[in-house]
């Protein structure tokens, strides 16, 4: 039956399909004593799935032929490999389920692999994931992770961070629902670099039915449950008819009397650039490298494969500026060669630029890479760091960028209110400044972006976040530089046009919401979107502040 759920709508676009959910992250069998007398039935039940899992994992493997099949065919003879199957008959034998034997068997194994030094440990992961079939299929639950599927669906999960993503394929993936996260979670930021619609803080989306079809509206945040053919059909046609509108928008970012807001992507690495350019982005406004670096994190990256990665993102905006963020890891983000394994809150603790200082090595060698992969091309470079929170960190920053010879702009995100707070001091020490607002609303409302029950203060229009965001901007027009954003606040076009008004010189978002953005843009004049920011900022919530910038913007 027919049924509409709402959420908060954070990526543009309908998507219609079957919903597959993303398995939870550890499955640990209870270890609980089996009669003897099954032994035989749990080792027949622990050989099947072994022999299911080996089989899938080879169907697999000569579907995606090439490099994937070599991985996954290691994968298959792994899970058949006759000590470890040995080890977990003997398990079961002295009283184990199947599901436990097999998580014990496994882990005995991996501790030996991950102790046989860089090669082996290497296939640890390979192994869990092993591992991690063959329990699920014992246990009648969805694989951890990605689901397993060759059709397009709808992905639903509790939330969705960036290392669990990072092997999505974005052929298949429709578009996202999540129960938690808010409008600047990750889940959020990835639908809007694949393009796909999203909904998040939806309640019940972890419970919604596995294969039930759905359409998702990622502007209104709606999710209609089992929909007709007809209103399949009708959604179908309003989107291909806006997509349509939007298409016919082009040039660059510019208000209706001609004030110039270049309009920039942001990405997570190469990949991303085709949409870019498609889009019609003037340059890159962050490429977040540790994207780059998140589903192998045991060790730092080398500078060759940097200079790589960095040298293709550069060589597509030929005259264009990019701006790129040296390593910001930690909270959601943990490379383990930079990220504290023990802190007690770590999005406070050494993550974006404090752990970059403590680690000094590794954004040399970030630094030196950028250098030598802007080498000859006539590129706009500019370097910026994530976290900075006083003047002292800035100069830490520029210091070390000009030691290492780089050849760029130097600025630094604001993403903590003292940032903002002390934001003409900062520009002290470097030339520009780019706001983060996603973490600075998390900072500056105590409210954690991937916790769905506080989206209401991770919302962008809050007045708090505007005057800091004012306070910013303000402090560098004082000071003759530039303030951009690329939180997730710049991919709202109204939102786009308030940010404008408060002074704010370029806007960087997926490259998805590019045309959304510059289609609003250009319908309204300066002196109107000035005056939409101050009416947004004389309310005392996001939802008045909302309604108050739009009026102004309609004209009405
Ligand atoms: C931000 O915090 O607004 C930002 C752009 O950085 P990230 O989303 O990668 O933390
Ligand atoms: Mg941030």
């Amino acid at each position: 039956m027919t049924e509409t759920l709402q959420g908060v709508g954070v990526s543009h676009g309908v998507a219609i399909g079957q919903v597959r959910h993303m398995g939870t992250a550890v499955l640990e069998p209870e270890a609980k004593q089996i009669p003897t007398e099954d032994a035989p039935r749990e080792q027949a039940r622990a050989r099947q799935a072994v022999d299911a899992v080996a089989a899938d994992l080879q169907a697999r493997g000569n579907l995606a032929g090439g490099e994937a099949q070599a991985v996954l065919d290691a994968q298959a003879l792994m899970a058949q490999d006759p000590e470890l199957m040995a080890d977990v008959e003997r398990r079961i034998a002295v009283g184990s389920s199947a599901e436990r034997a097999v998580y014990d068997a496994f882990a005995a194994y991996r501790a030996l692999l991950a102790a046989a030094g860089d090669y082996l440990a290497g296939r640890v992961a390979d192994l869990d994931d092993v591992r991690n079939r063959i329990v699920a299929r014992l246990m009648g639950v969805p694989m951890p992770g990605v689901p397993d599927s060759d059709e397009p669906y709808v992905l639903f999960a509790r939330d969705l961070a960036p290392a669990d993503t990072a092997l999505l394929d974005p052929t298949l993936v429709l578009g996202f629902v999540t129960e938690e996260g808010g409008p600047t979670s990750h889940s959020a930021i990835l639908a809007r670099a694949l393009g796909v619609p999203a909904v998040v803080a939806m309640p019940g989306a972890t419970r919604m039915a596995e294969g039930v079809v759905v359409a998702v509206d990622g502007s209104s945040g709606a999710v209609i449950v089992d929909p007709s053919q007809e209103t399949q059909e009708r959604l179908r046609g309003e989107a291909a008819e806006r997509k349509a509108a939007l298409a016919a928008s082009s040039g660059p970012g510019q208000t209706s009397d001609g004030h110039r807001v270049p309009l920039l992507a942001n990405i997570g690495g190469p990949a991303d650039v085709p949409a870019a350019v498609e889009m019609g982005a003037e340059g890159v406004g962050l490429f977040r490298t540790e994207f780059l670096f998140l589903d192998d994190s045991k060790k730092a990256p080398s500078e060759d494969a940097q200079v790589e990665a960095y040298r293709k993102v550069l060589e597509a905006f030929p005259e264009g500026r990019v701006v790129v963020r040296v390593l910001d890891a930690g909270a959601d983000k943990p490379l383990d060669f930079l990220t504290p394994a023990d802190e007690p809150n770590p999005a406070l603790g050494v993550r974006g630029l404090r752990s970059l200082l403590e680690h000094p090595e590794v954004l040399r060698t970030q630094l030196r890479a950028l250098a030598r992969a802007s080498e000859g091309l006539p590129v706009h470079l500019e370097v910026m760091a994530p976290m900075v929170a006083d003047r002292q960190d800035a100069k830490a920053f520029a210091d070390a960028c000009r030691e290492a010879g780089l050849q760029a702009k130097f600025g630094a995100m604001v993403e903590i209110p003292s940032a903002a707070l002390r934001a003409r001091s900062i520009l002290q020490e470097v030339e520009f400044l780019s706001l983060g607002t996603n973490d600075l609303a998390q900072y500056a409302f105590a409210a954690d972006r991937q916790v769905g029950a506080v989206a209401r203060l991770q919302d962008p229009w809050q007045p708090a976040l505007l005057d800091l965001i004012a306070m910013s901007a303000e402090a560098a027009r004082a000071t003759g530089k530039s303030c951009g954003v690329c939180g997730e606040a710049a991919s709202d076009p109204v939102l786009a046009c308030v940010l404008t008004g408060l002074g704010v010189t370029s806007l960087s978002m997926g490259a998805a919401s590019i045309p959304y953005v510059r289609s609003k843009l250009s319908k309204v004049t300066l002196a109107q979107c000035e005056r939409a920011a101050a009416a947004a900022r004389a309310t005392d919530s996001a939802a008045d502040a909302r309604a108050a910038a739009s009026q102004v913007l309609s004209g009405e």
